[in-house]
């Protein structure tokens, strides 16, 4: 539990079908309220990173677009305006509690490179060191499948590679469910939620079974393969639903919440 409540650099991660409604428009309520409360826990003397999807979704509303598109170079265009108009929510919002965003956008070759992985991880401990936001999405106007190798393909990964270049003590996936089940809860009303898992085994993996919502990309697989990315660095991670940011106060505070994915060993 106390890899929870001390830990002081955390990644959180939330996804577009949390910030936005299924037309794309942004849940205002709840993304204030996500702001707001991560202000909070800035506050108390913690470090945030956001990793944030709904490039494509915003774009999307914004645009009047009612299909995802099937061309890769409209989908670029469209994430170009989501990308903006979710910063400039992002920047209002943080900034109505004082508080500094800095914009990150990574591709996986950032990440694969070596001179160009130092340059992103000094980035995010300069802003950290500075008490700025680190506001985090893949560069979806230049990341494309055809290019291989270009792009993460998920926030899920995306956030846990972020955990490790920001070498946080946490990883927090805000999600559409509140943890990993032993059965499917959508179908199964005797499903359980598994409060801690202790080693990613392919059990677990079997758990996670496919995609979930329409709207992001990945289901509870993505958090799972995400949650072993991190516990590899020593980094704990939290699958738990995004629906009230306000839960964040209670797994700060020690309430068990979600599914806890716990490393073998700490980070070092
Ligand atoms: N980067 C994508 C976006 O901002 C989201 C990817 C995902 O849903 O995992 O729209």
């Amino acid at each position: 539990m106390s890899h929870i409540t001390q830990a002081k650099r955390v990644v959180i991660k939330v996804g577009t079908s949390t910030l936005a409604y299924e037309n794309g428009r942004l849940n205002l309520r709840r993304m204030e309220e996500l702001c707001k409360v991560l202000c909070g826990l800035q506050n108390e003397g913690r470090e945030v990173v956001l990793v944030s999807s709904g490039a494509v979704g915003v774009g999307m509303a914004k645009l009047g677009l009612h299909k995802h598109p099937e061309e890769i170079e409209q989908r670029q265009a469209v994430a170009a305006v989501g990308q903006c108009e979710l910063m400039f929510m992002y920047d209002k919002f943080f900034g109505e509690y004082n508080h500094t965003v800095g914009q990150v956008l990574l591709t996986r070759d950032v990440v694969q490179n070596q001179v160009t992985r130092k340059n992103a991880e000094n980035t995010f401990l300069t802003l950290l060191h500075l008490g700025i936001i680190p506001v985090v999405n893949e560069n979806d106007s230049v990341a494309t499948d055809e290019l291989a190798g270009k792009n993460f393909g998920d926030n899920d990964t995306l956030s846990a590679t972020v955990a490790v270049l920001s070498q946080a003590d946490l990883l927090v996936i805000l999600t559409d469910i509140d943890g990993l089940y032993d059965g499917n809860p959508r179908t199964n009303p005797q499903a359980k939620r598994i409060p801690y898992v202790y080693g990613i085994t392919d059990k677990i993996k079997a758990l996670a079974g496919g995609a979930g919502s329409d709207l992001g990309t990945g289901g509870m697989a993505t958090k799972v393969s995400a949650a072993e990315i991190a516990n590899r660095a020593g980094i704990p991670c939290v699958v738990l639903s995004g629906a009230n940011p306000r839960d964040l106060y209670d797994l700060f505070d020690g309430t068990v919440l979600g599914t806890t994915f716990v490393p073998a060993q700490e980070k070092n």
